[in-house]
């Protein structure tokens, strides 16, 4: 068995989606496919919550309504039979009830999640409706049935597989099946989802769960590129790579993937595939245990960075300094992303604010805290880089005029990371497209 993700681009217009159903009938194999919101639901649905949070609910009905105008018109062009377009006009319509209902009551975390599924369960059945015009057999599964989180927002895939199985097991003949990414049930039992771009993460969780012969991960570009297009004129797709460079690449920039799905399939060793929706032909990118070849293969920059230097003359020849740093960070669940040390000062980046205050707070005894923020980190990723003759050289030859802040080299064979102030990213990006890999 096999699963493929469609991202929201690539069911976010009527051809599209006729495009994809054509795509899942070729294959032999029985398949899970996975599915996003229409491209631009999750956002509006994020922005109606926030109107309703506000108590806007002027501005969330006026969005509501735009909403739903869209997807009249989708299923208008989507779908030619008398029938289908009630059942696809009776799916919104219910949708849409559900969101005019939660504008008259008051707001609430959980209602908010509640607001955010529906992008996901329209996609889906909205798909399965069109499956049912083309006369394409097949099985919606819900994915609140089986995706679960813990009181830690972590899915544990030994209880997915359970549940996934039983329901894979009362449609045993059939041999293809739809279902939500992204949304999820926590440990309350409330809806949830797996935080935004999650349904990558809900592709390989299912195929972790499912032992499937690969997960496919469909979107708009034909793989993971050696640089990031909307930046620098010149990228080369990379056609192979390992789990660990992709997790890098993930965690640190690369959009194409949400980082958290790479977890499950390097666990249960599945190759995942990044494959493009429109140019289906093309070799993508495929990650699996192997890396290739050993080299530097693509750099990626993350955003919204937050640096915190902690200079202490206590440091000098202590013992336990990091240890009582690190658990600051811990307590207020704040994951360090770069670390750097000399005998007097460390300095770490974080990218998540929201106890910012209360760490630098808890900090201070600790000696002088500085605080950066809006920097970026650049990452150049490849297999054993460390090994790559002169790759250092290469490295620092191609960067000129930008003030470099951190560096980290060492940490894994795989990366090396460079902090530097947002607005010097797009150079840096460019000067290294050209030392490291030759593009303009
Ligand atoms: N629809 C969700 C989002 O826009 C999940 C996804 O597309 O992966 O974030
Ligand atoms: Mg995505």
């Amino acid at each position: 068995m096999k699963v493929m993700k469609f991202g929201g681009t690539s069911v976010g217009r009527p051809e599209r989606m006729h495009h994809i159903a054509n795509l899942v009938v070729k294959e032999q194999e029985p398949v899970i496919i996975v599915l996003s919101a229409l491209s631009g639901t999750t956002n509006s649905l994020v922005e109606i919550g926030e109107h309703i949070s506000k108590g806007d609910r002027q501005s969330a009905k006026s969005a509501i309504e735009k909403l739903e105008a869209h997807y009249r018109s989708f299923v208008a062009e989507l779908l030619k039979n008398e029938e289908t377009i009630q059942k696809a006009n009776n799916i919104i319509a219910e949708h849409f009830e559900f969101l005019n209902i939660i504008l008259k009551i008051s707001f609430s975390e959980a209602l908010s999640k509640d607001i955010l599924a529906q992008g996901e369960l329209l996609s889906t059945k909205l798909f399965s409706v069109l499956l049912e015009e083309k006369g394409i057999e097949h099985v919606l599964l819900p994915a609140l049935e089986f995706m679960t989180v813990d009181i830690y927002d972590e899915p544990q895939i030994g209880g997915i597989k359970i549940k996934l199985t039983q329901l894979l097991k009362q449609h045993a003949k059939k041999k293809l099946f739809i279902t939500q990414g992204y949304i999820c049930r926590n440990a309350r039992g409330e809806v949830d989802n797996l935080k935004r771009g999650g349904s990558d993460y809900s592709a390989s969780l299912i195929a972790a769960a499912i032992n499937a012969s690969v997960c496919e991960i469909w979107t708009d570009i034909d793989g993971m590129h050696n640089n990031d297009p909307r930046i620098v004129n010149k990228t080369l797709p990379v056609e192979q790579m390992s789990f660990e460079e992709a997790a890098e690449l993930a965690y640190f920039g690369a959009k194409i993937l949400h980082p958290a799905s790479i977890w499950p399939a390097q666990q249960f060793n599945i190759p995942v595939k990044l494959l493009n929706t429109m140019k289906p032909e093309a070799k993508g990118t495929t990650i699996t245990a192997e890396a290739g070849s050993v080299g530097v293969k693509a750099v990626a920059a993350k955003d919204n960075i937050i640096a915190i230097r902690i200079k202490s003359s206590r440091m000098l020849l202590a013992y336990g300094f990091l240890r009582k740093i690190f658990e600051i960070f811990e307590k207020y669940r704040t994951p360090i992303d770069m670390i750097t040390t000399s005998e007097v000062a460390v300095s770490l980046t974080i990218d998540n604010d929201s106890n910012l205050k209360e760490i630098l707070k808890e900090l201070e005894p600790f000696g002088t805290v500085e605080v950066d923020k809006t920097q970026s980190i650049v990452s150049v990723v490849g297999n054993q880089i460390s090994l790559t003759e002169d790759m250092v050289k290469k490295l620092f030859g191609s960067i000129r005029h930008i003030p470099v802040r951190m560096v980290s080299y060492g940490g894994s064979p795989h990366n090396i990371s460079l902090l530097v102030p947002a607005e010097f990213k797009t150079q840096l990006l460019q000067q290294l497209n050209k030392g490291m890999f030759g593009l303009d």
